[in-house]
């Protein structure tokens, strides 16, 4: 029998002009932060997502941590945050000397509007304008809505809530670049471009990747020029080398943008083939052997990034051990994130409302999802998950 392939959980795909486009990029000697192709790459995702413009930075990671700053986030302020997420999403909140209120999630594995709700009608009060926490005494400014795995959070409840209580809301869009609203107040609108200000990141796991590398895009032009500023140094005077504020290097470069401008190229190619695979899992896995292809949102078009395995109570075998079974037959699965309100420096945050978050994390399983998954490969996944 011949050696059985490892199908990977998700890696990049670049089966389009990269190599070309790179290859241009270091014989023009533009390969750092100068060069023609970052604004050319910050105006393609910007028109993509239907924005007047995008500042690029490094990382999603940089990219959240110039949202915080972006949103005036300081000392003395406090931000709503999902527990069920990626450490990152959160981890901005202290790098700007505030804290998080860590919020349960819905179905969707989103932050939930309700519980968010409910934790404030109990523990907050509003003054002069302000959010203020009964608690801590400290104004609660912001909430950071993850998309979670391209699945688009309840935007319309979490927008109402933002307004009536006077919240900045920011997207962390870094799983959910291409998915949009079809239906509804929001119908046309991407992950990203609802609330003040959108985060996205093209990790080489996420659906279209730099390397490395995060766009920012905000509905207040002064906010996304200050995101510039702030990851270029914050220089005032750029010959007499003046600063007027603590900045940063959060700068995207040129040989990222050339991967970044051949990937866009592809992007609608990789949502379809995501979303193909994902109809191929959901036929073949939902509802059968004590398994559930958990859904996206109605009423929007998913990015499909990754996907959902839910293993019922009554299957016989635990989270991990179906993870352990998977990897000896070379197939590369995980578990979603422990609670960040469990993280090492977290433990002492508010939190409220994790039960669902418990029930999810013990319950699913991240199953291959790479855009050059084959059908073969998905065949394989299926057949074994089918036999356990
Ligand atoms: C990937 C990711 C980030 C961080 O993006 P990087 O580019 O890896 O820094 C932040 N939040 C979530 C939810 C992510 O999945």
């Amino acid at each position: 029998m011949s050696e059985k392939k490892f199908i990977p959980l998700s890696v990049p795909n670049f089966s389009g002009k990269e190599k070309e486009y790179v290859n241009d990029a270091v014989v023009s000697e533009w390969v750092s932060t100068g060069g023609s192709l970052v604004p050319k790459f910050e105006q393609a995702i910007a028109d993509y997502v239907k924005m007047p413009r995008g500042v690029a930075c490094n990382s999603g990671s940089s990219g959240l941590h110039l949202a915080m700053m972006m949103a005036g986030i300081g000392e003395g302020t406090e931000v709503l945050v999902p527990t069920l997420t990626f450490i990152a999403a959160v981890n901005p909140v202290r790098y700007a000397h505030a804290q998080p209120i860590f919020i349960g999630c819905d179905d969707s594995l989103c932050i939930s509007p309700s519980l968010v709700e409910e934790f404030l009608q109990a523990n907050a009060k509003m003054e002069d304008g302000r959010c203020i926490n009964k608690i801590t005494g400290a104004w609660i400014k912001a909430i950071v809505v993850v998309h979670v795995f391209g699945n688009l959070a309840d935007m319309p409840a979490l927008m109402k809530l933002a307004k009536a209580w006077n919240l900045v809301v920011i997207e962390d869009s870094t799983e959910a670049l291409g998915s949009y609203y079809t239906e509804g107040e929001y119908a046309g609108k991407y992950a990203g471009t609802i609330g003040d200000v959108g985060v996205y990141s093209f990790n080489g796991n996420k659906i279209i990747t730099t390397g490395a590398g995060g766009m920012v895009v905000s509905n207040h032009a002064d906010w996304a020029e200050h995101a510039k500023h702030l990851s270029t140094q914050a220089k005032a005077d750029e010959l007499n080398f003046v600063h007027d504020e603590v900045g940063y290097n959060y700068r995207l470069t040129n040989l990222q943008a050339a991967l970044g401008l051949a990937q866009m190229e592809q992007l609608e190619g990789f949502i379809a083939h995501k979303q193909k695979m994902y109809d191929f899992y959901k036929e073949h896995l939902d509802g059968k052997n004590h398994y559930r292809i958990l859904p996206f949102r109605e009423g929007t078009r998913s990015n499909h990034w990754f996907y959902s395995l839910y293993v019922e109570d009554s299957h016989p075998m635990k989270r991990d051990e179906i993870i352990q079974r998977l990897q000896q037959e070379k197939i590369q699965t995980r578990p979603i994130w422990a609670l960040i309100q469990d993280q090492a420096d977290y433990h002492k945050n508010q939190r409220y409302g994790d039960k669902l978050a418990y029930h999810y994390l013990e319950h699913i399983v991240n199953i291959p999802c790479s855009t050059n998954l084959t059908q073969e490969d998905a065949q394989r996944v299926v057949d074994v998950l089918l036999s356990l």
